[in-house]
């Protein structure tokens, strides 16, 4: 490998054989450290990159290595997710060029809160970013995530200009996301933006223990997963506006 040699990152995990983040097989690396605080994320032991393992690029290329005819026969490659692995943008960038010399597809998993982070670089070597847009409204999207929707609106519409494939990520939170006048108003922006792809995900509590082992409080407690029929009915809300959903 001729880049990146000595790029070291906090990695939380990695999953040889992930089937959820993007197409085909993917080679998922969970990367540590994020600005967000979701009311429902599932992984909040990758919130701080203390609690990581300090990687260095180049070895977890090799191992990639030991996958990649095996990722490639499956239309697969490789995921960047976490955690945000925008919040360590050079360690992404060695791990996307190291990929693309692989011949491996590459996917970005992102909250877009530091599309700024996201060089040219970075971009150059990304085929695919997974772009999750919490809430179209700014007020419970800050209630929701902590943060403020704005830089990632910016970074949605920085891909748009720059045609780069981009699938929008939306949680269905009841009582939360499912408000349906602002999940009509992202799907006509997602389609302004031309987005390839919307993956609806309905909420659910798998990552819950990991916040009692963490001792946090869990706000959703209470909060069950969507009924079936209101999922079918968003993602009817993101084709209605000539989106392709899954
Ligand atoms: S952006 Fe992802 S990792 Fe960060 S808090 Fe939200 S769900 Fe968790």
């Amino acid at each position: 490998m001729s880049t990146g040699v000595n790029v070291e990152g906090y990695v939380h995990s990695v999953e040889s054989c992930g089937a959820v983040d993007g197409p085909g097989l993917r080679f998922v690396v969970f990367l540590s450290g994020c600005h967000l605080r979701c009311l429902y994320c599932h992984n909040p032991d990758t919130w701080h990159m203390k609690d990581a393992k300090k990687t260095d690029v180049a070895h977890l290329v090799s191992e990639i290595n030991l996958y990649a005819n095996y990722l490639k026969r499956t239309g697969g490659g490789v995921t960047a997710t976490g955690g945000e692995p925008l919040s360590q943008p050079e360690f992404v960038t060695a791990l996307f060029q190291g990929c693309k010399e692989l011949g491996l597809h590459t996917a970005l998993d992102t909250n877009g809160y530091l599309g700024e982070n996201a060089s040219q670089e970075l971009l150059d070597a990304t085929d695919l970013v997974m772009l999750d847009i919490k809430d179209f409204r700014p007020e419970p999207y800050k209630k929701l995530t902590g943060v403020e929707l704005a830089p990632t609106l910016r970074f949605a519409e920085k891909l748009s200009e720059m045609g780069k494939t981009t699938w929008l990520r939306y949680v269905l939170v009841p009582g939360y996301t499912d408000d349906l006048n602002s999940i009509a108003e992202l799907a006509a922006y997602a389609a302004k933006l031309k987005m390839a792809k919307v993956e609806v995900l309905p909420f659910h509590k798998m990552g819950e223990h990991k916040w009692e082992a963490m001792k946090l409080p869990y706000a959703l407690k209470a909060v069950e997963p969507p009924e079936p029929e209101l999922t079918a009915h968003v993602k009817e809300i993101f084709v209605s506006h000539g989106l392709k959903t899954v």
